[in-house]
């Protein structure tokens, strides 16, 4: 074999460059006109035709040779100043990988970012945010509830040190103090589906940053940096990657402040893996397709459990989306057990459907009130639909909320609720 067929083995120095500043590459006209479907299947392969590669190459190295350690002390040296990717060959896995920062340039393009930093799972990428702020003396989080409940238990518990106000969107301004690091909400929210008007939460938070958690809609279906987040996260475990096999989080957002997650990576170790970096970026390219089917699915299922009088309330967002909660009049418990396509199970954005009790799984770690006056009820039923015929899914649901209930609901109980 020639060694062009392996570009990456036998220039490497060449090689990894492309890959390693694709996110740079992207910058101006060449691609800003693409649809979001084009860059999915093509952001963060740039290089790959001019390698003679059409699957992306996955690097799993820990380390890389170098012959030239004067150069690689000036590259640290930079990476210890502005948190830039070092130029050049990586130089060891914790400080960057080329599989994974295909991934990242990626998700960049899709979210409308300069950058985006990758960590081993999506509350290693929140951890990391909280560091930052903390590391720059500014403690103080300004939070709307619900939250995804480790999210919320890790403000609470003050587990980094961090000081948490809980707010309506509408208190935001009033709650932000000189030591206001961050501000974070989501939307639609877990897992009532909550939804805010992104816009002018930003507006509220002033020069503080908003951290949008981004999960529920993905860039398909919501852009929150196009709406004023400074920094949009997502826990790549759901939608993402998007076959229930892979955990990991994203933060998208500007290079200054990418550059600080990456110093914090460095220093804290919650790197992603390469192979999970490799199927995130394969989960991408069939992310618009996946959420809009799925979402068609799920706004089926919300209007039939509208009109469902074992059901006392439906959660669907008005921007659409693949997950639909509701309220039983019946024990939700039974539901849970009564499934047998549908797995019962937490997490949620796989191609096949999920469903789970927030107040015994996901959202149990919140202390039960707080729970409650979030909105999540003790009936509440969370469910990530996937991408089985509607109708095979309907026919589960409806024998798991077993008999139709003897009591008449009033039809005014039985509206959709929207939040905004
Ligand atoms: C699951 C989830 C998280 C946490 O992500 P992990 O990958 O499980 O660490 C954060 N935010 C939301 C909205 C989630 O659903």
């Amino acid at each position: 074999m020639s060694s062009a067929s392996y570009p990456d083995a036998g220039t490497a120095s060449a090689s990894y460059p492309d890959a390693r500043t694709a996110s740079a590459s992207y910058d101006g006209v060449r691609t800003a006109s693409r649809a979001l479907a084009t860059e999915a299947v093509h952001a963060g392969r740039d290089d790959l035709a001019r390698q003679g590669l059409h699957a992306p190459p996955i690097d799993l190295s820990t380390t890389y040779p170098s012959y030239d350690s004067r150069g690689e002390a000036a590259r640290i040296d930079a990476f210890a100043t502005t948190g830039a990717e070092p130029d050049g060959p990586p130089v060891y896995a914790r400080l960057g990988n080329p599989t994974v920062a295909r991934f990242e340039a990626a998700l960049a393009r899709l979210e409308g970012t300069e950058s985006a930093v990758a960590f081993a799972s999506g509350m290693a990428a929140l951890s990391a945010v909280l560091l930052v702020r903390a590391s720059m003396g500014l403690r103080h989080v300004v939070a709307v509830r619900p939250l995804y409940g480790c999210s919320d238990h890790l403000l609470t518990a003050g587990l980094l040190g961090s000081e948490v106000t809980w707010v309506d969107p509408a208190g935001i301004a009033d709650a932000l103090r000189p030591d206001t690091g961050l501000v974070l909400v989501e939307s639609p929210a877990n897992p009532t589906l909550a939804e805010l008007d992104l816009r002018a939460v930003a507006h509220a938070c002033g020069s503080v940053p908003l951290l949008a958690d981004n999960t529920f809609a993905t860039p398909v279906l919501q852009r929150p940096a196009e709406q004023g987040a400074r920094l949009v996260l997502h826990s790549a475990t759901k939608y993402l990657g998007g076959h229930g096999d892979v955990m990991a989080g994203v933060v998208a957002c500007d290079e200054e402040f990418a550059g600080r997650l990456r110093q914090v990576r460095f220093a804290t170790g919650g790197v992603l893996h390469p192979l999970a970096g490799y199927l995130l970026l394969r989960g991408l390219s069939t992310l618009p397709v996946r959420v809009r089917a799925a979402s068609a699915n799920a706004a089926e299922l919300a209007r039939r459990l509208v009109a469902d009088p074992r059901v006392t309330r439906v959660h669907y967002p008005r921007i659409g989306g693949a997950m639909v909660a509701f309220e039983v009049a019946g024990d939700p418990h039974e539901v849970i057990g009564g499934v047998r396509l549908v797995t019962p199970a937490v997490s949620l954005g796989s191609v096949d459907t999920l469903i789970q009790h927030p107040a015994s799984i996901s959202h149990r770690i919140v202390d039960a009130d707080d729970r409650r006056g979030a909105g999540v009820s003790d009936r509440l039923l969370r469910l990530s639909v996937g991408l089985e015929d509607v109708e095979d899914l309907w026919a589960d649901l409806d024998r798991a909320l077993g008999q139709r209930a003897a009591l008449p609901i009033p039809a005014a109980a039985r509206e959709p609720v929207s939040s905004v």
